[in-house]
């Protein structure tokens, strides 16, 4: 999108990037540090953004889909890239071409990629993935006794980690990261050798934090490689990746209250100075978000007022410089004053969904800051 057409400016800081993928990696040392790059790298652009990890040292990728590694692979091709959705019926073939190795979560994935493994007449790479608490994927207790019971297929498998998920690293607090800790190991015990002495994989983002005994062999952050705080509520230790920053469309004087926007939810004081600026719902800037998020007009944070329309928000920019907030000039909505985590808690959800929901019609600047 052509920079001076575009309503919003969404500046990614692939330096930045770079500099957190560093900082988990050292925290991690000596377990080596993958990357979890699905959905599109959170929204950012796998396109920029797999290069970029792979120049800061990454060689091991998560994504959820076929086609996320399909996209990966043709960037980089001498990475080893795992597909967290499993072994998909009926394209066994598609993950062998373009050397996309599956996450077995359960006995069904074990035996369908085995039995493709024997047909071949090869050993197909994979990892394990256990279930510990999450309840989502991953073999419960009772698959892992009967895998333990027939362990036949496993003789055409190259297992390189078992691993399981974290359901509540973002609560440093929470008894249930330890429970899962000691239940991977109490699992890990069972399944037939070599087994049970296999590399171990637990830690997201948020596990990384949790210290060392959460690193075992291999950790695999997201979140925080793109900003985001992994521990929402405590200072956050990485550097901000995102930037987005709307486009002041119209400025009004105001002298008496007056509604503003759909339903009339906002009447202003007098005076007042109202910015509209050019960035709504359909740009993945969350209706929930009206009359409760700030934006900044330089250093200045001024409250978005009214409800977010599909294609504009309504500023109330009274206390910032009138030089700062005139047409064609632009306020920060993500980044710098505003940070991502507080966006997100005033729309009442999770960094995450505000990357992922990063809209389409933004000028995008991919930069490489120094440092
Ligand atoms: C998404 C995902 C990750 C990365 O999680 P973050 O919280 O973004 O660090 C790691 N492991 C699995 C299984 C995932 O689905």
């Amino acid at each position: 999108m052509n920079k001076r057409l575009a309503g919003a400016h969404l500046t990614i800081d692939l330096g930045a990037l770079q500099a957190n993928y560093r900082l988990l990696a050292d925290k991690a040392a000596p377990a080596e540090c993958a990357a979890s790059v699905k959905a599109d790298a959170y929204g950012l652009g796998i396109e920029a953004v797999g290069p970029a990890l792979y120049a800061a040292g990454c060689r091991r990728f998560f994504v959820a889909l076929p086609d996320e590694g399909i996209t990966l692979r043709r960037l980089l091709p001498d990475v080893i890239i795992h597909i967290l959705a499993g072994p998909l019926p009926e394209a066994e073939e598609i993950y062998l071409e373009h050397r996309l190795v599956p996450v077995l979560n359960s006995l069904a994935d074990i035996n369908r990629w085995a039995g493709f493994a024997a047909a071949k007449g090869k050993t197909l790479a994979a990892l394990l993935h256990i279930d510990t608490g999450m309840t989502r994927l991953g073999l419960p207790e009772a698959e892992i006794q009967a895998l333990a019971a027939d362990p036949a297929p496993l003789k055409h498998l190259r297992i390189h980690f078992v691993m399981s998920h974290l359901a509540a690293a973002d609560q440093p607090e929470h008894p249930m990261s330890a429970e899962q800790r000691n239940r991977l190991l109490a699992l890990r015990r069972l399944l037939p050798p070599p087994l049970d002495s296999a590399p171990l994989s637990l830690a997201n983002s948020a596990g990384v934090f949790l210290g060392p005994d959460y690193h075992f062999d291999m950790v695999r952050p997201g979140i925080a490689l793109y900003g985001g705080n992994p521990q929402p509520g405590h200072p956050n230790p990485m550097r901000e990746v995102v930037r987005l920053k709307g486009r002041i469309l119209q400025v009004a004087d105001v002298d008496s209250e007056i509604p503003v926007g759909y339903g009339a939810t906002y009447r202003t004081g007098k005076p007042a100075r109202i910015a509209t600026v050019s960035v709504g719902y359909a740009d993945g800037y969350l209706r929930a978000l009206g009359n409760r998020a700030e934006c900044a007009a330089g250093s200045v944070r001024v409250p978005v007022i009214g409800r977010v329309s599909m294609d504009m928000i309504t500023v109330d920019v009274s206390k910032a410089p009138a030089d700062a907030c005139k047409p064609g000039d632009f306020v920060d909505l993500i980044g710098g004053a505003i940070p991502l985590d507080e966006v997100a808690s005033h729309a009442g959800t999770i960094s995450y969904e505000i990357l992922t929901s990063l809209g389409r019609r933004f000028h995008r600047d991919y930069v490489t800051a120094a440092g």
